[in-house]
């Protein structure tokens, strides 16, 4: 039997009571009252936790409280009273009423946690990109493609007549591969220096090439059908909408962490600008490159050309830029929008020309 005192609920007067178990029941014995008990199942009772510090407070099914004059007192009243088996906490109060216990589960969240980061993110992204409805996709698609001609395109200057020539080159390149076609469309644009000779994918089959690389490589057609050919191969393969779809998710489970979904999905387009292709994807997308030179009758070493020639391009690039700098001391003359355009120029990571061609990818199209 334990002293304890019990409030109704109601009003903030305490009671002395006394407590013990009966059959699955906790009896309360009210003093004041003689004579009068309450009954209640023992499962029903809200127990308190066996903290090392503070009390211990029993909820009541009816709304009423019982307070422990002494913890050491109620903990040793459980005890006996139960024969050591305890009060509802079980499991999770003894894991955490113990340092080793409380550190390997939080070695347990976090070992899940970053596992949900590392494999599970990108698993349900894929997931969600395979089954999202293609006018969805269509819009994340259009609305990256606007949002980055107005950042970094111009219109083509290459003529009507040209344009179409590479429009039919790479569709017969296309055609000679037997198995289902995927949509794709091809976009020209002007890119100027900072973007330079480039081409990139983007969701709902946009291919966007540069006059820059068309001037660049017009000598080697089969180079620009290879890069053409690399870029429907990330078509193919969803990578520009799993992309979104992970880094959305990333931001979701952070919004999830921190309380904030407003970024979620919104800013869709907005991702592909800042996030650049997994080597896995490049790795992919050069596979199909290679498969379909190959299928229509073309070399995979075309790919050197154009390895060679964008390293020349980049070099001389990083040389013109040292030099403006070094005739320019006082970085604050150069103009604001120059400054801001170099910046944007380095943010579409997921096109062509910021992938390394690095020795594997040179030897991958060599052998
Ligand atoms: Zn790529």
């Amino acid at each position: 039997m334990l002293q304890a005192d019990w409030f109704d609920g109601r009003s903030a007067r305490a009671r002395p009571v006394r407590l013990w178990l009966e059959r699955e029941q906790l009896v309360v014995h009210d003093q004041s009252l003689e004579g009068v008990e309450r009954r209640y199942p023992i499962r029903q009772v809200q127990w308190p936790e066996r903290t090392r510090h503070g009390q211990r407070q029993a909820q009541l099914p009816d709304g009423g409280v019982l307070m422990a004059k002494d913890a050491a007192d109620w903990d040793a009243w459980v005890d006996t009273s139960t024969q050591g088996r305890g009060l509802g906490g079980g499991l999770a109060e003894r894991w955490f009423s113990s340092w080793k216990h409380s550190i390997a589960a939080l070695v347990a969240v976090v070992a899940v946690g970053g596992a949900t980061w590392h494999w599970g993110v990108p698993a349900a992204a894929d997931v969600i990109a395979r089954h999202l409805p293609t006018a969805i996709e269509q819009s994340i698609g259009d609305g990256a493609l606007d949002q980055i001609d107005s950042l970094l395109l111009k219109p083509s200057t290459t003529s009507a007549l040209e344009q179409q020539q590479w429009r039919e080159r790479f569709a017969a390149m296309v055609a000679s591969q037997p198995g289902p076609s995927t949509p794709y469309e091809l976009h020209f644009r002007d890119a100027g220096q900072t973007f330079g000779p480039n081409a990139f994918a983007l969701p709902g089959g946009h291919i966007v090439v540069t006059d820059e690389l068309l001037q660049l490589l017009g000598d080697e057609p089969d180079a620009v059908l290879g890069v053409l050919a690399h870029e429907l191969g990330h078509v193919r393969e969803q990578h520009g909408l799993r992309l979104t779809m992970r880094a959305s998710l990333m931001g979701g489970l952070l919004g999830f962490a921190i309380g904030d979904f407003s970024s979620l999905l919104a800013g869709a387009p907005a991702v592909l600008m800042q996030a650049s292709y997994s080597r896995d994807f490049e790795r992919e997308a050069d596979a199909q490159a290679k498969r379909l030179l190959i299928d229509s009758g073309r070399s995979p070493r075309a790919m050197l050309v154009l390895f060679e020639r964008i390293g020349e391009w980049r070099s001389k690039r990083s040389a013109q830029a040292r030099a403006e700098r070094a005739s320019e001391p006082q970085s604050l003359g150069r103009d604001v929008g120059e400054r801001a355009k170099a910046g944007a120029g380095e943010l579409l990571r997921i096109a062509f020309n910021t992938h390394p061609a690095d020795d594997e990818r040179t030897k991958f199209f060599e052998r």
